[in-house]
C-alpha cells in the first residue's frame, strides 16, 4: 500500500438497510482486509464483507461488557500497522453520536492516514422509512439532534427550555432508557402534552416498528409495546405524518397509532 493512501476507512454503515450504504462505502467495504464493526451494523450490511476479510467485533458482547473506546482505538492502530486495509464500520454516520471523531483523532495522533466515509444517520433513515419529514414548511423550522444517553444514573444535561420548541423537530438518539424523563422534562419546559411523538425501533430494517402517541402518552406506549434498542424518537408536529408519507406507497410497515396525533 502507498504510504499516503488511507490505511483505515471510518465508514458509515447507515441505519440497517444495506441499500442505504453509499457507493463509496460499498466500494471500500468490498476491498476490506480487516473489518471492525459493532452491534449497530446490520447482518445485511455484514453480508457484504468479502469472504476473505477478517472480522473483528468491537461492540457490546453481552449486557455489561463493552470493549472500552481506548481499546478500540488501540486495536485500530495495531491493525492499521499490520499493513492491511482496515474498514471500521459504524452504524449510521461515523460523526453523529458515533465516536468516529475520537477514533479519527487517535489515528491522526499516530500518523495513520485515514478516510471518513459518511453514512445515512439513523434519524434520516428512520424518519424516511417511517414516513416522517424531519422538516416541513409551516410545521418545523429545523431539527435538534440530541442524545438521551448518560453514563451512570445522572441527570441528562440538556437545555430543555431550548429543546421544548414547538416550531422545531427534536430527534433523540439513545433515549430508550430515559424516555419517561425526557418527555416529562419537555412538558415541564412548556411543550404541550399533545405534541405528536414517534418511536422507531429497528428503523429501515424488515423488523421496523413505529409507534406514535402524544408526548404525554409515549412512555407508557413504549412499555406496552416492549420496545428495545435501537430505538429513535422524533418529537414535534411532523411526527403526526408517520405512516402517511411512507417510503413506498405500497409499504405495509408496522405502525401503531396509540391515539390521535
Ligand atoms: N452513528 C449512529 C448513531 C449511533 S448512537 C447514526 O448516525 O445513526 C445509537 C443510537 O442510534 C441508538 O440508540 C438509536 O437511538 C439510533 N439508531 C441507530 N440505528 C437505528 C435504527 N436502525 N433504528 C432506530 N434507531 C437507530
Amino acid at each position: 500500500m502507498n504510504a499516503s493512501e488511507p490505511q483505515v476507512f471510518l465508514v458509515g454503515a447507515g441505519p440497517g438497510d444495506p441499500d442505504l450504504l453509499t457507493i463509496r462505502a460499498l466500494r471500500v467495504l468490498q476491498k476490506a482486509e480487516i473489518v471492525m464493526y459493532d452491534r449497530l451494523v446490520s447482518d445485511a450490511v455484514l453480508a457484504l464483507v468479502p469472504e476473505g476479510a477478517e472480522r473483528i467485533f468491537v461492540g457490546k458482547a453481552s449486557r455489561r461488557h463493552y470493549m472500552p473506546q481506548e481499546t478500540i482505538n488501540d486495536v485500530l492502530v495495531t491493525q492499521a500497522r499490520s499493513g492491511r486495509r482496515v474498514v471500521r464500520l459504524k452504524g449510521g454516520d461515523p460523526f453523529i453520536f458515533g465516536r468516529g471523531s475520537e477514533e479519527a483523532l487517535h489515528l491522526a495522533e499516530h500518523g495513520i492516514p485515514f478516510e471518513i466515509v459518511p453514512g445515512i444517520t439513523a434519524s434520516m433513515g428512520c424518519a424516511a422509512y417511517a414516513g416522517i419529514p424531519l422538516t416541513h414548511r409551516g410545521l418545523s423550522k429545523g431539527v435538534h439532534f440530541v442524545t438521551g444517553h448518560m453514563a451512570g444514573d445522572g441527570e441528562l444535561d440538556l437545555d430543555w427550555d431550548r429543546l421544548a420548541d414547538p416550531d422545531m423537530t427534536l430527534v433523540v438518539y439513545m433515549g430508550l432508557m430515559r424516555i419517561d424523563r425526557i418527555c416529562r422534562n419537555l412538558i415541564e419546559a412548556g411543550l404541550p402534552t399533545d405534541t405528536p411523538a414517534a418511536a422507531i425501533q429497528n428503523g429501515t430494517l424488515p423488523t421496523q416498528k413505529v409507534i406514535t402517541a402524544t408526548l404525554a402518552k409515549l412512555p407508557g406506549e413504549i412499555i406496552e409495546a416492549d420496545l428495545s434498542a435501537p430505538t429513535l424518537f422524533v418529537v414535534g408536529a411532523v411526527a403526526a405524518f408517520a405512516g402517511t408519507l411512507v417510503r413506498h406507497q405500497t409499504d405495509d410497515c408496522e405502525i401503531r397509532k396509540a391515539d390521535q396525533v
